[in-house]
């Protein structure tokens, strides 16, 4: 079983604004469906999405369950007033302010918390993220917040600093992580931290020569290589490492986004085999995927192959 554990469903890939734009006034349960069946036809049964401020992966993880898949999804993300993060979820200001806004995101019953920390990687300089966004301070107390409500927490964090911060905070899962150090990695390992080191939407940037970029190819591919010896690097220490794609950004398509992740992966030293192993087993441990649901994605996949088996035949009648 394959699962993909960083993903957005509000997002398709190609057109940020016109994809939004399809969930304006409601999320669209066609676009929705069609995304999860590329998945499934994939064999990618089990996905978790980073939110969205559109309701799209709350939707997406009711049809997920027609499908016989389990999304899960933070409802929408939480990310500091004034910083990156807006089509991912709500501000929050303070921690005043961070108590209101999570007693509203219990409403929806979300998964796990989403933070985000920290900014984009900065195409144009190698190295340069903006700050953390919040204190450790204030991490520990959102994290601790959330594990008060049994919701594991996945943190978007970019730099060595900020990503030393969620992981020390009690982090469950770091979201790309680029720029960390060996140090981190460490941290990782004593905390039990899975990392997502989410290459394909720069990898595919280098393997397409996207021509949106072609100035700052040169860079993206310094700062893609460095993540991949960090992986390599995490792997050789057995940090959990799993595969999330962030299908729905810039070059990363639905379904097809988990298997660039595991080539990309590939492409750092560690054998297809590790990768997929380690897809699946860190894979449900970022869902955090019981039994029951094991067990359900297991029968209606088997379900499904029955279907086909019987469609098969009585084709040959
Ligand atoms: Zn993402």
């Amino acid at each position: 079983m394959l699962v993909d554990a960083h993903v957005h469903l509000a997002l398709d890939g190609i057109a940020f604004q016109e994809a939004r734009l399809q969930h304006k006034d409601n999320p669209n349960p066609t676009i929705i469906t069609n995304f999860l069946r590329k998945y499934k036809k994939m064999g990618i049964c089990a996905l978790r999405d980073g939110g969205d401020n559109l309701n799209v992966s709350l939707l997406a993880r009711e049809l997920a369950l027609e499908e016989g898949m389990i999304l899960r999804t933070p409802g929408f993300a939480i990310y500091k007033q004034g910083c990156y993060g807006s089509f991912l979820g709500k501000p929050v200001a303070d921690m005043a302010d961070f108590k209101n806004v999570f007693k509203k995101l219990l409403a929806s019953n979300p998964d796990h918390l989403k933070i985000l920390l920290t900014g984009l990687v900065d195409f144009n300089q190698f190295g340069k993220v903006d700050g953390s966004h919040f204190s450790y301070d204030e991490m520990y107390y959102m994290i601790q917040t959330a594990k008060d409500q049994d919701l594991p927490v996945m943190v978007h964090t970019n730099s060595a600093e900020a990503v030393g911060i969620a992981v020390k905070a009690g982090a469950n899962t770091v979201e790309h992580g680029y720029f960390l150090t060996e140090n981190e990695l460490q941290l990782m390992l004593e905390h039990d931290t899975i990392w997502i080191p989410t290459l394909a939407p720069l990898g595919n940037l280098i393997t397409s020569k996207d021509s949106r970029f072609t100035d700052q190819l040169p860079n993206i591919a310094r700062i893609y290589d460095a993540q991949k010896a960090q992986v390599k690097k995490a792997f050789e220490l057995g940090v959990k490492i799993a595969v999330g794609s962030d299908a729905g950004s810039y070059g990363v398509s639905h379904g097809k986004g988990f298997y660039d992740e595991v080539d990309h992966m590939v492409m750092t030293g560690i054998s297809k085999h590790a990768v997929l192993e380690l897809a699946t087993a860190n894979g449900i441990g970022a869902l955090n995927l019981n039994n029951k649901e094991l067990d359900y994605i297991f029968q209606a996949k088997k379900s499904i192959e029955l279907r086909n088996y019987d469609e098969d035949s009585s084709d040959l009648l």
